[in-house]
């Protein structure tokens, strides 16, 4: 895939959309505290975002311990935050040109393995630019992680984002690969290193409170038509089933589901079920470097 040089509306809105996380994240970090629920800072960011006139890029991410990504409350879920690890990941878009950030709050006990994510990260960011192989900056990240004598998770990676679409090409892995694709000008890309104390791969829980639609075919059951059409107001970006109107949508998503017009994203866990952190930026790559676009929500920044 080729880029041209990002126009000047594009950058605008990348940078747009990258200030509104940035302040939606500040505050957001600060509500993670035991006794709050889960929901409550949920749906105060999410608020935040959309009356600061952007969107949501895909649902607020909590993952708690060893859930590393795909978690959200769903609308009945009264789930507190106790003395864990948090992993906030939060996605805005603004006329579709997509931030997409993580931060991890610690209240585990282990400020070491947070530190390990986000040395990780900036690690990264130092080596990110044009013409540089995304296995380099993976071996930056795992370098780091494992310096800290922890394991990065190698099945999850960074992304490209373009418009509308929060996961696209290039990957960017957490670890060293010999002869990867190069960055290249007008690239927005994701990178988001995560650390465990366990082996370093995640997998797949049973609970699913995230979708996205995946091709528009019509369907018989009446409910699910509502429910469909709902989701058309998505953009075809990721959303959370507690934003649907129907509070029985639940049977809608798994017909929805079964006929392949929508897919699932079930909670990704640590395997040895140990603590997860994350961190994560995202970047426009320029002609002669880099700019963070979600700069000012982690330690290192600025
Ligand atoms: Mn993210
Ligand atoms: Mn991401």
């Amino acid at each position: 895939m080729s880029h041209g040089p990002l126009d000047d509306d594009a950058i605008e809105s990348y940078r747009e959309a990258g200030a509104v996380l940035v302040e939606a994240m500040n505050e957001a970090r600060e509500m993670v505290e035991p006794g709050r629920s889960h929901l409550e800072v949920v749906d105060w960011t999410e608020d935040f975002i959309r009356e600061g006139g952007a969107g949501l890029a895909f649902p607020v991410n909590v993952s708690v311990d060893a859930e590393a990504s795909h978690a959200t409350p769903g609308r009945d879920d009264h789930t507190t935050f106790g003395n864990r690890m948090v992993c906030l990941d939060v996605g805005v878009h603004v006329d579709g040109y997509i931030a997409d950030a993580a931060v991890t709050v610690d209240h585990s006990g282990h400020p070491e393995l947070v530190e390990a994510a986000e040395m990780a990260l900036e690690a990264a960011v130092d080596e990110a630019g044009p013409g540089v192989e995304v296995g380099v900056v993976g071996k930056a990240i795992e370098d780091v992680i494992r310096g800290y004598g922890y394991t990065p998770v190698l099945n999850l990676s960074g992304h490209g984002v373009e418009r509308y679409d929060a996961h696209t090409e290039p990957s960017v892995p957490n670890r060293g690969v010999d002869r990867s694709v190069e960055l290249e000008p007008g690239q927005a890309v994701a990178i988001e290193p995560f650390a465990t104390d366990g082996r370093g791969k995640v997998g797949e829980g049973t609970t699913e409170e995230i979708y996205e639609l995946e091709r528009e075919r019509s369907v018989r059951d009446r409910r699910a038509r509502q429910v469909l059409e709902e989701i058309a107001a998505f953009d075809d970006l990721p959303f959370a089933a507690r934003w649907l109107s129907n509070d029985r949508a639940g049977m809608a998503l798994r017909r929805l589901k079964q006929a392949n017009v929508i897919k699932g994203y079930p909670v990704l866990k640590e395997s040895d079920e140990t603590l997860v952190s994350q961190a994560e930026h995202t970047l426009l790559v320029t002609d002669d470097g880099v700019e963070v676009t979600t700069d000012g929500i982690h330690g290192f920044d600025g």
